[in-house]
């Protein structure tokens, strides 16, 4: 019985340009490929399209590759791990595109083109007054022999003859057929006078020299496609399977971008957002698993992944959603975990748990994080709730001033911190008793004792319960709080209002 030849393995590839760090919308690119490849147990390459010097940024293929590493997104073969098809920067394969550039002048499907840069501006601007796209009129297409030998020896670009009619067909793995007419495209130049290849030309001979199986990319690059197909045709190669993935765009349904706000994977971590909801976000942009699930490590995501289930229509990017997933992780997560992460966002705030200003709390740091959490959305949410414990209160929240430390309050706090003092139970339960009977015994609500203490002793008006805080801090910390605190109203009082 005749057996069919083992399918090819998968190969994906990652191409960025070192132009900045990683935006969200290549992060979510890359993390598809990685997704397919290890759905597949294929292999990720990690391409650095590092051509066009003049945009690029130094140490920025570097800063993007760790970046990518924060998310947990690796590769098998790239400029840093390197692989059998290396070298995997553009700028180190040059000689190969000449070759390739050769092989299709000799094919007769490219020619040069002799054109000023002034002749084709007005072509394009006559074109635009018209009300006509830009496109090269083909005036070099036609040479004869004897007029290329006059501009034998001047600057050209090589650009490719696209057929004069019929279409190419881009069967795109998520969109279905996409057919573009020869008549709209241009005869797009594939290289520089400078002998540089264009960006359309250098990824197909990167592609095929590298195996790729499966080009996976934006949909901003579909455009580019059928142009990629031509060259694969005039090079006598067979082309990869392309899948075009939704483009990220904002809730107005514009192109993502920094007026939106955080736009780089730096900005959403140092907004507090854990790597891992991170990554669990942006898994799920154009992507339903098909269970709904909606917590998926990545793990979880290379098992279900599958772009049969990648929507073609442009995913939005929706913040609140990715703070409730990450507010999901931060409470899912043994709160040892948690600790390990906001310790960064503490210090960055000037605060060192293991190292506190006024002395330690009554509590460890993982039994703070774990009481804290419940209401933060983002670490640096769990940092700031986390201060209290770990940094004298430097001022009191004016519009909680304004409410809870009217007159009679200085007194007031003065009396708890000396029953507080006489206090022996520290406990949850025993404070909130505490606080109970004294309530009763000066006649006023339990409310009138309880918020001016939590502004006395956090500085704020929210937080966990009151009566964990306390027990959190523990007598050495808040006596002394509700004595600077009664002092300061007293203070602010006697001050004539200007
Ligand atoms: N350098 C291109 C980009 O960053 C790669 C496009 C492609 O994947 O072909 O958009």
């Amino acid at each position: 019985m005749p057996t069919n030849p083992p399918a090819p393995t998968v190969r994906v590839r990652y191409a960025p340009s070192p132009t900045g760090s990683v935006h969200v919308g290549n992060a979510h690119t890359a993390l598809f490929n990685y997704l397919f490849s290890r759905r597949h147990q294929g292999r990720f390459v990690y391409r650095l399209e590092d051509t066009d010097r003049s945009r690029e940024v130094a140490g920025a293929a570097e800063t993007q590759m760790a970046q990518l590493r924060l998310l947990g997104i690796t590769w098998d073969e790239g400029p840093d791990v390197g692989g059998p098809y290396r070298p995997y920067r553009q700028s180190e394969r040059t000689s190969r595109y000449q070759e390739a550039l050769d092989r299709v002048v000799a094919s007769g499907r490219a020619y040069r083109c002799y054109c000023s840069a002034d002749r084709l501006a007005a072509m394009r601007a006559e074109q635009a007054q018209a009300g006509r796209p830009p496109r090269y009129d083909g005036r070099c297409r036609h040479l004869t022999d004897a007029e290329r030998a006059v501009h034998a020896n001047e600057p050209h670009v090589l650009r490719l003859a696209v057929p004069e009619v019929g279409e190419t067909v881009v069967s795109d793995l998520i969109r279905g057929d996409v057919r573009f007419q020869h008549s709209e495209l241009d005869d797009f130049v594939i290289q520089k006078s400078d002998g540089t290849p264009l960006y359309n030309f250098g990824v197909v001979v990167d592609d095929h020299e590298m195996a790729i199986t499966h080009v996976i990319r934006g949909d901003e690059h579909l455009a580019n496609t059928p142009k990629q197909l031509l060259l694969y045709e005039a090079l006598g190669w067979d082309p990869p399977l392309f899948a075009h993935i939704p483009m990220l765009l904002a809730a107005d349904r514009s192109k993502l971008s920094k007026r939106h706000g955080a736009t780089a994977l730096v900005d959403f971590l140092e907004q507090g957002i854990l790597p891992e909801a991170l990554v669990n976000y942006l898994g799920l942009l154009g992507f339903s698993p098909p269970d709904g699930r909606e917590m998926l490590d990545l793990d979880a995501m290379c098992q279900v992944f599958d772009l049969a289930r990648v929507q073609r229509s442009a995913a939005v990017y929706d913040p609140k959603k990715l703070e409730w997933l990450n507010t999901q992780y931060l409470k899912a997560w043994p709160a040892a975990r948690v600790a390990d992460r906001v310790r960064p966002a503490l210090m960055a705030r000037g605060i060192s748990p293991d190292a506190p200003a006024e002395g330690p709390p009554a509590i460890d740091f993982v039994t703070a994080v774990d009481m804290v959490r419940e209401r933060a959305h983002t670490l640096v949410d769990l940092a700031a709730g986390l201060a209290f414990l770990y940094a004298p209160v430097g001022t009191y929240d004016p519009a909680g001033v304004a409410k809870h430390f009217g007159p009679g309050v200085a007194e007031r706090l003065r009396d708890l911190a000396a029953a507080l003092e006489e206090t022996s139970d520290w406990s949850h339960d025993a404070l909130e008793a505490r606080y109970s009977e004294l309530a009763a015994a000066w006649d006023v609500s339990r409310g009138a004792l309880i918020h001016p203490t939590r502004l006395a002793i956090t500085g704020t008006t929210v937080g966990p319960s009151l009566f964990a805080c306390l027990a959190a801090l523990g007598p050495a910390l808040v006596v002394p709080r509700l004595q600077s605190a009664s002092a300061w109203i007293l203070q602010e009082h006697s001050e004539p209002k200007s």
